[in-house]
């Protein structure tokens, strides 16, 4: 084949196509499809994917590949195919469904070198210049001194100085040294003898090697002797010992243990959730599977066993679990079954570390990965089954480009494979419900508790009510008593606070002026460390007033409730209680999530309080006691599956009470108790919630009934912004069908952010045969205005936040 076709790494409407190049002789049979190469593209020097190899070309004056940056192709030929459709069905570039598919260390860095051009005299240079260059090879433009960039600027537009652009990857592999010796032990004896007496470390060195004649990592051999690497110099020099560069990978879990667990036998509930899924994989045939499950009736044992069978036919199995539940014990559980055959992926990974997970995928080291959303791009070549854990979750869309859905890819890959993909989830999402419901996919289902412990007794609490009564605290008096009934028992307590949509913001209480960011029309968040005022949005942050900037009044405090603050209060109320706090400020360090949890585990403390990261996966036998401190957070949210996700999130963390043998009990406090919502929560009545909430859906032409597209608008002065959104809803109107309805434009929930004005239109559609073609055009049509007048254009397929 003498020509490749390659996607560059330039995200534009303009670059999205295929560029051919020529295949150099020297890489004749060597360049692949999938495979990264560097091409000159303009003036610089780019990497792109190959995508396809041919014989012929349109193109007159074809260029050469310059080099190939990766000595092996990184998508084989099911992901490259997977990234073409990823850009059509999420209206992406193609490069960034390719990126998406790689882990974030293997992206590529471009450097800008200066160097001398061929025509420069040396000596013509400015002196700084001269004695930079001197000092060693080219001057990175990154590091340059900024009081060198005037006088380079000058030099290159002189033509003395130019930039080049070196390609390299941003992450490397970890190396590491081994020394071992050159020689038999009875030559080093003899090298011993000839040693001058005064030469004692090379003399030790030479012992040590002798006592142990195999390779050690020279780290460890410093470590045993003292100042050794100079005495190692030397021998190396004299031919006596050897240094070897060996790349290892950084494992994340290099410390832990795992002790071994055993298939448990399943129950007969479980057996019969089990069958049909035995039964396609014997048959090596694809099928959804919607494994609706209470939390604890043991639908993890069943994709332990589901997935042992598929390991034990040389095939190999992804699992997706939500980033926060990808806790220490869930990974511990897979780690326990399987051992080094599991890789890990999750953002509390250093990016060296998932670059080296990936790369044990890659190299078959791994046959099962456990990982966040962006694990279902796992290189793997022959899935026998592909699990998505918690399928309600809605980490599962990523929110920015290619907005994809790992179930949508998930069950792409599953028909490339032909094997079973099952989704669990104890609350599934209304869309994977109804499509079971439909025989889309096939229904598993599993109603009762593994050790037929009983769902714990939920009660719901009137806040409104406590108020009247003149209790103005956090917690209600139930709340309250049933938190020191704990303590005293020595049983343990977890309060949910949930922040999402709702923030500490400050308020003045003699005028009611709440303080919003000035660039994102949001309230601030208070941040009692430093007294300070923080956007959660954009960067700003202020300080904290003393006097209302609106009335000068000095009745101006926060308002909400921050986790800290009920911390103080959980302190001021019940003082001997030990609380751990997580949150975001607690977790932000490596390391740390998994220590608090440990902590908690380990009865160190008697109550955790935290955000919606604890309200999933934990599993500790002494909590008994579960309290939700403010239901309604969310309920109000301008976001249609607002009722969805409150029923999500609380039968979810009400499913961390009474584990075992001890029984659970959930307080919900809340000011909407009549919301259908919490009380079937409460009742753990999923599938009435369904029915009710279908209702709703039916009536207000919301998915599943519809399908949803939201496009955002965004540019700095708002007139346009206004304007352009109002086109493409006229657009819009033109070319779809009567069927769809077009809703907007309407400024965004949040109308600005970062300096930029945002409207946004919705469609709601049933099926629309012009559509993504329509969409295509729509881009294509403002592409000229998004290169040059800072117009954003954001196309949302199925958006999961309308936020
Ligand atoms: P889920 O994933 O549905 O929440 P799990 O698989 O985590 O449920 O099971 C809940 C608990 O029951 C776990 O402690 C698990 O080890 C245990 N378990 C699961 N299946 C069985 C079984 N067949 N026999 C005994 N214990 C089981
Ligand atoms: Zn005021
Ligand atoms: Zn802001």
């Amino acid at each position: 084949m003498r020509y490749a076709s390659v996607v560059v790494d330039v995200p534009a409407k303009g670059t999205d196509k295929l560029f051919d190049y020529e295949i150099p002789n020297k890489f004749a049979g060597v360049i692949q499809p999938g495979m990264r190469v560097i091409v000159p593209f303009g003036s610089r020097k780019l990497t792109g994917f190959v995508v396809q190899l041919k014989n012929e070309t349109d193109i007159d004056s074809v260029k050469p590949i310059h080099s190939l940056f990766d000595p092996e192709p990184v998508l084989n030929h099911e992901l490259l195919e997977l990234g073409a459709w990823l850009s059509e069905t999420t209206l992406c570039y193609k490069i960034t469904a390719f990126q998406a598919m790689l882990p974030a260390a293997m992206k590529t860095r471009y450097i800008k070198e200066i160097k001398p051009s061929s025509s420069a005299q040396l000596e013509d240079l400015p002196e700084e210049i001269r004695t930079a260059f001197e000092k060693g090879g080219p001057l990175s433009w990154e590091d340059l001194p900024s009081s060198l960039v005037a006088v380079v600027q000058k030099e290159i537009r002189n033509g003395n100085l130019q930039i080049d652009y070196r390609v390299e990857q941003k992450q490397k592999k970890r190396l590491v040294k081994y020394v071992k010796p050159l020689l038999p032990v009875r030559e080093l004896e003899e090298q011993l003898q000839h040693l001058p007496a005064r030469a004692h470390k090379q003399k030790e060195v030479i012992q040590f090697f002798i006592d142990h004649p195999n390779p050690i990592l020279l780290t460890e051999l410093t470590n045993s002797i003292q100042g050794a690497s100079i005495a190692v110099k030397a021998l190396i020099k004299k031919g006596i010992l050897t240094e070897e560069q060996v790349e290892i990978y950084r494992d994340p879990y290099e410390h832990k243990q795992f002790p071994r667990t055993k298939p448990l036998p399943l129950t007969d509930e479980q057996k019969r959730a089990m069958e049909p899924i035995l039964d396609k994989l014997n048959r090596h045939e694809h099928e959804v599977f919607l494994m609706y499950g209470v939390t604890g009736s043991g639908k993890t044992e069943i994709y332990l066993q589901a997935i042992e069978k598929v390991l034990n036919e040389g095939k190999e199995a992804i699992v997706l679990v939500p980033e926060i539940s990808l806790t220490p014990q869930m990974v511990q559980r897979f780690k326990s079954r399987f051992g080094s055959q599991v890789a890990v992926l999750h953002s509390g990974l250093s990016s060296g570390e998932k670059f080296d997970e990936w790369r044990k995928i890659y190299r078959k080291e791994a046959k099962l990965v456990v990982g966040a959303r962006s694990a279902i791009f796992a290189p793997f070549q022959n899935i026998g089954i592909i699990i998505i854990d918690e399928e309600h979750e809605t980490s599962y869309k990523q929110e920015e480009s290619p907005r994809y859905h790992a179930r949508d890819v998930a069950i792409y890959r599953g028909k490339y494979h032909q094997c079973p993909v099952i989704l669990g989830s104890a609350t599934p999402t209304l869309e994977s419900f109804a499509r079971a419901q439909k025989g889309v996919y096939t229904l598993l289902t599993l109603k009762e508790r593994v050790n037929r412990r009983p769902l714990p007794e939920v009660h719901i609490v009137d806040m409104r009510e406590e108020l009247r009564n003149g209790n103005r605290s956090m917690f209600s008096r139930t709340l309250f008593e049933k938190l020191t009934d704990r303590l005293k028992k020595g049983e343990q307590s977890v309060l949910l606070l949930n922040k999402r949509g709702y923030s500490s913001f400050v308020m003045c209480r003699n005028c009611g002026h709440v303080i919003g960011c000035p660039h994102c029309d949001i309230s601030l968040t208070y941040h009692r460390h430093g007294e300070k005022l923080k956007c959660h949005y954009c960067q700003f942050e202020t300080a904290m007033p003393s006097r209302c900037p609106e009335c000068g009044s000095e009745h101006i405090r926060f308002f909400g409730t921050g986790t800290q603050r009920i911390e103080e209060e959980l302190n001021r109320l019940i003082p001997e209680a030990r609380v751990i706090r997580m949150d975001v400020d607690t977790t932000s360090r490596k390391g740390m999530h998994e220590k608090l949890l440990n902590a908690f585990g380990e009865k160190k403390a008697d109550i955790l309080l935290g955000t919606q990261m604890i309200a999933k996966g934990l599993d500790f036998p002494d909590v008994t006691l579960v309290g939700v401190l403010s239901a309604d957070t969310m309920l109000h949210l301008p976001d249609f599956r607002s009722g969805e996700k409150t029923f999500q999130l609380l039968t979810q963390v009400s499913g961390r009470a009474g584990r075992h043998e001890l029984p659970g009990e959930v307080v919900i406090q809340t000011y909407t108790p009549e919301h259908y919502s919490i009380q079937l929560a409460s009742l753990h009545d999923f599938e009435t919630f369904y029915r009710q909430e279908m209702k709703m859906r039916k009536s207000f032409a919301y998915p599943p009934y519809y399908f949803l597209i939201l496009i955002t608008v965004s540019h700095p002065n708002a007139i346009k912004a206004a304007e352009v959104t109002e086109k493409i809803g006229q657009y819009l109107k033109l070319h779809l069908s009567n069927e769809a309805q077009i809703l907007g434009p309407v400024s965004s929930p949040i109308p600005k952010m970062k300096d930029r004005y945002r409207f946004q239109c919705m469609i709601k559609y049933k099926r629309e045969k012009n559509l993504y073609n329509s969409l295509k055009l729509l881009f294509e049509h403002y592409e000229e205005d998004m290169s040059q007048t800072d117009l954003k254009l954001m196309i949302d397929l199925n958006p999961y936040t309308i936020l």
